[in-house]
């Protein structure tokens, strides 16, 4: 039987040595659920943190809001996502939190549509960075110190935005900070570009915890349709992207003009934790040896 909890706020103690913040309930075994299991096995004690995981009051739900609902199959959406999230953490081996935010379909009739959804933030929105980031930092300092994994926000969702822009905030208070890249997003070429040069790229290594995010994500059942309707068997897909950052192979998210990331070149890579400096050097990947990894992003100091 899983030991994993979902806990309080105010149970979050100096134990856990790295807080991954999920906009939604899937975002963190989508995105970088092999690292997760990696430092679980570590001993680092890794808490998953729902942001937008509050349950919509009122009867009303808009037009968009219950077209959602319509395309995940579900007359109960929030409680069959729970359900999905903890499943989903006890595969992952991680406690996990769910903050009361809403999400942005249930945000009155902000956003209406998926441009809307995928679009600007809108203006009642830009008062809620400095309320998440409140939350965040409230969870963070009852830490030691914990590493803070934010989204990238590639695809531009504006809950992921949202999260991204904490960043600063957390930044400013001393938190350290890492970025991961959003998956569905990332799987789509271009989807790393040229503006984010004040990141390092680091790739983990999560061979040996690929099956692991696998099942993990394979528990978000209702959303896996919708999350992958662009890109195949969700399987196939993770499985072909998390190939594609090896060193030499050609990859899934480059820029246009081949080349796909900015960080330094020519720094190599360290199997495991180490950093590297640009994905596109390297010897090549023997067919019979595939490696999965997962990339960050740290800011520089
Ligand atoms: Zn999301």
């Amino acid at each position: 039987m899983s030991s994993v909890r979902r806990i309080a706020p105010i149970e979050v103690g100096p134990h856990y040595r790295a807080l991954y913040v999920a906009p939604h309930f899937d975002d963190v075994a989508l995105s970088c659920g092999g690292t997760v299991v990696r430092e679980a096995e570590m001993g680092v004690a890794p808490l998953v943190v729902t942001v937008f995981a509050g349950d919509p009051t009122g009867p009303d739900l808009t037009p968009f809001a219950r077209f959602q609902h319509a395309r995940w199959g579900s007359d109960d959406a929030l409680g069959e996502r729970r359900q999905e999230d903890a499943a989903a953490m006890a595969a992952l081996n991680a406690d996990y939190l769910w903050l009361p935010f809403l999400d942005a379909i249930y945000r009155g009739d902000q956003y209406l549509s998926d441009d809307e959804l995928f679009g600007p933030l809108k203006p009642d929105d830009h008062k809620l960075v400095g309320r998440l980031a409140d939350d965040l930092l409230h969870l963070w300092r009852q830490t030691d110190g914990a590493v803070v994994s934010l989204p990238l926000a590639l695809g531009n969702h504006v809950d992921h935005q949202l999260c991204r822009a904490t960043g600063a905030p957390l930044r400013a208070a001393g938190a350290p900070l890492r970025y991961y890249e959003d998956v569905p997003y990332a799987l789509t070429p271009g989807a790393i570009g040229p503006d984010d040069r004040w990141l390092d790229p680091e790739l983990i290594d999560v061979t040996a915890t690929m099956d692991r995010r696998l099942a993990a994500i394979a528990c978000y059942a209702s959303q896996l349709p919708t999350i992958f309707r662009h890109h195949g068997p969700h399987t196939q897909a993770v499985r072909a992207h998390a190939a594609s950052l090896a060193p030499g192979a050609v990859p899934v998210g480059a820029a246009p003009g081949g080349r796909p990331c900015s960080g330094p070149a020519g720094s190599g890579i360290d199997t495991g934790t180490g950093r590297r400096g640009d994905a596109a050097t390297g010897s090549g990947v023997d067919a019979g040896d595939i490696r999965y990894y997962e990339r960050w992003w740290w800011p520089r100091v």
